[in-house]
């Protein structure tokens, strides 16, 4: 068992767990709460048949007190005499707590009839007599015979005569019998059912977490080298499904940037490998001659030392693309005319065109363009764009720059008459290591990689601020650049 399926199975047992640990809660609260209701019902039904009792007593006592013109004392034993409980017992006290009568009580009954000579059940007693004498009636519960006892007590008046306390006990032995079935049924229907539960709960947690068992599986065997691999999708819209469905998009943009990472690395390398070739070449043609003049060792070195600066431009080139890709590039905004910038990228090019005859005409905005932005990385694209203007226009050829902004964007142009960019190219020049010809850029050495990185890195700067660069219309008549950067507010 590895360590993902033990993660699976313990979350299982915790899923489990959690379930019957909220299902006994919800159990012992109903339980608890249907006991307590119970427990009530049934002490009001015994209070309510002992307050039954005791009026039907009274009236009796009061009708032998009335039609007898008997001492009360009498009409007391006749009262009680009249009535036989089989499960109760009634004892009369007169207003100084001597007992006047005291009925039997039935073997049925689990307490001797003087249950209440006790001393402990006296001092209750006592004062059960002095609330009922006080209040007029009192309840109270006797726990020292081996059965529980209710007790209501009743103060009557006798007429002009001294009151008397009826007492009515009766044993909670019923009651009693009929919770604890109650509770013995709770305490054997309540483990069952956790137990019930709890396996029920398990065999679901085991049955749902089954498809996350096997994507965890699958996912686990999913590497660098095998990135074009899926995990299964359950066939239903459940959160499951929606969950693989996402896991297997994010797989997907995974192996689209490492299958971009191993296109650029290779890419990279091959462009490298030309001019790399190139310095051996022309160091090993140099070192192999014994005698060479001083001015051929100076074309060799200055071969080396082309391809060095072709090299090192590449290696910057890549290196701001690798880190652009890492996003450790942060702008570093700081606010600049945008008008003044692009007229000094305008003046650093124009000997570069000069050598080739070219005309070079900047057109400046009608009033200055305060801008912000990361000044180096927006010559660097202006740069970019005016570097492959000027290579790839034939002599005699113009090249012209403008610019112009509104409210919300600055439009930077940056046009040529040169062969301009074949339809099927367009869609491509944006993209890193192409090129429309091969030979006729690597040919021209100015400036520029000349390895299809500049406008890409252009199109990155654009993009960073917010803005685009579109290549818009080549017909063979020249390439005309526009570059759109929104103001940042
Ligand atoms: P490179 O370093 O090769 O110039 P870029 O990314 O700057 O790379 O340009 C990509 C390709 O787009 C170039 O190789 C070239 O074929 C084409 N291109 C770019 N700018 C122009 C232009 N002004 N005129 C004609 N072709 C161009």
């Amino acid at each position: 068992m590895n360590a993902k399926t033990a993660l699976f199975k313990s979350m299982r047992a915790r899923l489990t767990f959690w379930y019957t640990a909220v299902l006994a809660l919800v159990l012992l609260v109903f339980a608890f709460s249907t006991y307590s209701y119970l427990a009530r019902a049934a002490g009001q039904r015994t209070d309510d048949s002992l307050s039954d009792t005791a009026r039907a007593l009274i009236s009796n006592f009061n009708a032998e007190l009335g039609d007898e013109n008997q001492p009360a004392a009498d009409a007391v034993r006749e009262a009680a005499r009249g009535f036989h409980f089989p499960d109760r017992q009634v004892i009369v006290f007169d207003n100084r707590r001597n007992v006047i009568v005291a009925s039997d009580t039935s073997e049925k009954l689990p307490f001797g009839a003087s249950w209440f000579t006790s001393p402990a059940a006296q001092f209750r007693l006592a004062n059960l007599l002095d609330s009922a004498s006080r209040v007029g009636r009192a309840y109270d519960t006797f726990f020292d015979s081996p059965n529980a006892l209710r007790v209501l007590a009743v103060a009557v008046r006798a007429g002009r005569q001294p009151g008397y306390v009826f007492v009515v006990a009766n044993p909670l032995r019923d009651q009693e019998k009929a919770l604890g079935q109650g509770r013995k049924a709770f305490y054997v229907a309540i483990p069952l059912a956790l137990l019930l539960a709890s396996l029920g709960g398990y065999f679901l947690a085991r049955k749902s977490l089954a498809p996350v068992v096997t994507m965890g599986e699958q996912a686990a065997r999913i590497g660098a080298s095998n990135l074009n691999e899926r995990i299964p999708e359950p066939q239903n819209n459940s959160e499951l499904g929606r969950l693989a469905r996402i896991f297997n998009e994010l797989l997907a943009r995974l192996d689209e940037a490492f299958a971009q990472q191993k296109r650029f690395m290779a890419d990279a390398s091959h462009e490298l490998r030309t001019p790399v070739a190139v310095v051996c070449g022309e160091s090993e043609v140099a070192l192999s001659q014994d005698t060479r003049t001083s001015d051929e060792y100076r074309e060799s070195l200055a071969i080396v030392n082309d391809e060095g600066q072709r090299l090192t431009r590449m290696v910057e080139d890549l290196f701001t693309l690798a880190r652009a890709d890492a996003g450790e590039y942060p702008l570093v905004l700081a606010d600049f005319y945008l008008d003044e910038s692009i007229n000094e990228c305008v003046r650093s090019v124009r000997s570069l065109a000069a050598q080739k005859d070219l005309e070079i005409s900047y057109q400046p905005s009608a009033r200055e363009i305060a801008f912000r932005g990361d000044e180096p990385l927006v010559r660097r694209m202006v740069l970019n764009l005016l570097h492959n203007a000027i290579k790839y226009t034939p002599g005699g050829g113009r090249v012209r720059v403008s610019v112009k902004d509104d409210q919300r964007q600055c439009e930077i142009v940056i046009s040529d008459t040169g062969p301009g960019i074949p339809l099927e190219a367009q869609p491509h020049v944006f993209d890193r290591f192409f090129r429309v010809d091969k030979a006729r850029s690597r040919d021209e050495s100015l400036n520029g990689s000349g390895a299809g990185l500049g406008l890409s890195i252009a199109k990155w700067v654009a993009e960073q601020h917010g803005g685009r660069i579109v290549l818009d219309g080549s017909n063979g008549e020249g390439a005309s650049f526009i570059i759109f950067l929104p103001h940042l507010r």
